[in-house]
């Protein structure tokens, strides 16, 4: 019986990975769960999961009776902190969007905990310290976003081989076939229409500009130990394989599977071993045709700013984060266009200075800076609608 905090457990992820610990209660209890300000749905899982500690980062108006004294609760801006100190998981999943996650990643590792990662911004920002704090935690982080899971199940098996190379798929998001002038007027809705996948905003926004597949390469940098040039991103319009490794020989591994997040959901939650998801299975004969094509940085610059953040290296990645946070709030708030994203983005690296051999602190001043900058920018004339 291993024990899960799920920190944004009323997210997309987070309550799938409940789906998965219902269906396998023999094996995960449910220790504590956290959001934000989804009052209402946390209740109803505390009613569903009777965790130990649930947790809220606002204060509701009031707790309902029946569950009122059937866990501990806790409310408060540092919550996440809170809960991973006081609870007595063994893993943590950690599920909430953007760089919040970062510091309740790091708090973790100290207490020993595993981390099941799906919040991608912490390694984006601050990688290094991440892996390193890691292995000295002496736990292999264990990836969620389901390319980095597919290349890790690739790996299983490997032995000592190293991957020459990692094929990270992308599919290409809404825009995939429009033209640039099309893209950079994008609507909101339009937007946040994925083909193959249903996931929270934030990332349904980068991965309509392909800013989620920059931040996957920084992820698989840090999560693999490989170096940029050795990371390829390939358009795979039917998410069908989820990425692929390939070895010195040529060998190519790839993890196919429907497009279903609870797969590496619960593959981060019983590996080694693999259970049922309850998910649909992969019918080849139904399947037409597997695609694939370049991806086009021209009508997708946000993709190429991945590779020069880490080619600068330091804190440039926690730049590029911290900016496109803003961005993506911006562009959700209707105060920019959509093609003004990476626009933003790109200025704030431009602008911001870079930190090398950063501590955790100075990664959130260079977070805190670029999103300074961000919002500055977002001020003057050429971002405005
Ligand atoms: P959602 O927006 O659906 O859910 C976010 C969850 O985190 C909610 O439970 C939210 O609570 C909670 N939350 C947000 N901020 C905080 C905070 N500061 N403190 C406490 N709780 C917080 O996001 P997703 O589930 O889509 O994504 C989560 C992470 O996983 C992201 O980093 C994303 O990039 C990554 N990811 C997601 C995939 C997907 O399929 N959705 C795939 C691969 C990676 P509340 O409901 O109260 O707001
Ligand atoms: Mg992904």
């Amino acid at each position: 019986m291993r024990k899960l905090a799920i920190l944004g457990s009323t997210g997309s992820i987070g309550t799938q990975a409940l789906d998965v610990a219902a269906r396998h209660s023999d094996r995960f209890e449910v220790t504590a769960i956290v959001a934000h300000s989804s009052a209402e749905k946390l209740f109803e899982q505390v009613r569903a999961f009777r965790p130990k500690i649930a947790a809220l980062t606002i204060e509701p108006a009031a707790i309902p009776e029946d569950i009122k004294n059937t866990c501990q609760w806790m409310f408060g801006e540092n919550v996440l902190l809170d809960v991973v100190r006081a609870c007595d998981a063994d893993d943590v999943l950690v599920s909430v969007v953007g760089v919040a996650g970062l510091a309740a990643v790091m708090e973790s590792l100290k207490h020993g905990k595993r981390v099941l990662l799906a919040n991608k911004e912490p390694l984006v920002a601050g990688g290094e310290l991440v892996t390193q704090a890691a292995k000295a935690a002496g736990h292999p982080l264990l990836p969620v976003d389901s390319e980095h899971s597919a290349i890790f199940q690739c790996l299983q098996g490997a032995g000592p081989n190293r991957p020459e190379r990692l094929i990270l798929t992308a599919s290409g998001g809404p825009f995939r076939t429009w033209d640039k002038k099309e893209i950079y007027g994008a609507t909101k809705e339009q937007a946040l229409r994925h083909p193959n996948w249903s996931m929270g905003r934030k990332i349904t926004i980068d991965s309509a500009s392909m800013m989620n597949k920059a931040l996957e390469v920084i992820e698989a940098r840090w999560l693999f130990d490989m170096p940029a040039e050795k990371i390829d991103v390939l358009i795979h319009p039917q998410s069908v394989i989820h990425s692929m490794v390939e070895f010195e020989d040529g060998a190519v591994m790839a993890q196919l599977g429907t497009p279903d997040m609870r797969l590496p959901i619960l593959y981060a939650m019983s590996w080694p071993e693999r259970l049922v998801t309850g998910g649909a299975r992969l019918d080849f004969a139904a399947m037409k045709a597997l695609t694939f094509e370049q991806p086009d940085l021209d009508r997708f610059p946000g993709l190429g700013l991945a590779y020069a953040a880490l080619q600068v290296g330091g804190t440039m990645s926690a730049i590029l984060n911290g900016a496109n946070e803003i961005a993506v709030d911006a562009f959700l708030h209707d105060r920019i266009r959509f093609g003004q994203i990476a626009q933003l983005v790109e200025e704030t690296m431009q602008a911001v200075p870079v930190v090398y051999g950063a501590t955790l602190e100075q990664v959130f001043e260079s977070d805190l800076a670029a999103r300074a900058k961000a919002q500055e920018l977002l001020k003057t004339s050429r971002f405005a609608i």
